[in-house]
């Protein structure tokens, strides 16, 4: 199936034809449209398989059709095992922002916590994220605003949870607005401890999709 095939704004269509891509691979013509639909999704998509797309391309979408400026704060965030992965998906976001006027950002473990607190204030829509550092964000950076959250993807949540990064993930699910929220959990391998997350984060009654 093609990207064109769906039902996407041209914005972000175009975006995807610069970066050169035509034909969806499996799990993006599998997944996509019922993201675009509003379903919760457990993917258990591995690297390799075109799962960024996946779950950008809806996220995208969502920040875009509901008009997103600075000041609404962030919509979408993805959290992520590493830097090294975070800054990955967030050269892919910028790609597909291209044409958008959302705002995007990456706030990761190492990084100058002073500069990513002062962008967020401004207001980054779409935000990339390493767990201990999203938390910190979330309890101690006055003005940033996230009660509008619209969109959480856990990508790799096995590694998160390996990484030992449980009791932050609990909190950052405590934390997040639930209301408005269409959750996304990938994971290679599905242990109890993926489970118990999932159970935490995404509404009764996701997609499975392996
Ligand atoms: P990912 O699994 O998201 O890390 O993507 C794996 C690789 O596949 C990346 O190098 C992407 O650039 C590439 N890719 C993703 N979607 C497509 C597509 N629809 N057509 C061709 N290549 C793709």
């Amino acid at each position: 199936e093609l990207f064109t095939d769906l039902p996407l704004s041209e914005k972000t269509l175009n975006a995807i034809k610069d970066i050169g891509y035509e034909k969806m691979t499996e799990v993006q013509a599998r997944t996509i449209p019922p993201l675009l639909a509003g379903r919760d999704v457990l993917g258990a998509a591995k690297t390799g398989s075109g799962k960024t797309l996946a779950f950008l391309i809806p996220a995208i979408e969502t920040l875009y059709s509901l008009k997103f400026k600075p000041r609404n704060g962030t919509g979408v965030i993805i959290v992520s095992p590493t830097r090294e992965l975070a800054l990955q998906i967030f050269g892919v976001a910028k790609e597909l922002l291209k044409y958008h006027h959302q705002t995007f950002g990456i706030v990761i473990g190492g990084a100058n916590r002073r500069a990513e607190a002062d962008k967020l204030v401004k207001g980054v829509n779409l935000l990339v994220a390493t767990p201990g550092r999203l938390l910190d964000h979330l309890q101690n950076t006055k003005g940033f605003v996230f009660r509008n959250l619209r969109s959480l993807i856990i990508d790799e949540a096995d590694r998160i949870l390996e990484i030992g990064f449980e009791d932050e993930m609990r909190q950052i699910a405590k934390v997040l607005p639930s209301e408005n929220r269409q959750t996304m959990l990938f994971s290679a391998t599905q242990t109890t401890k993926v489970e118990d997350l999932a159970r935490i984060s995404l509404r009764p009654g996701p997609l499975y999709i392996n």
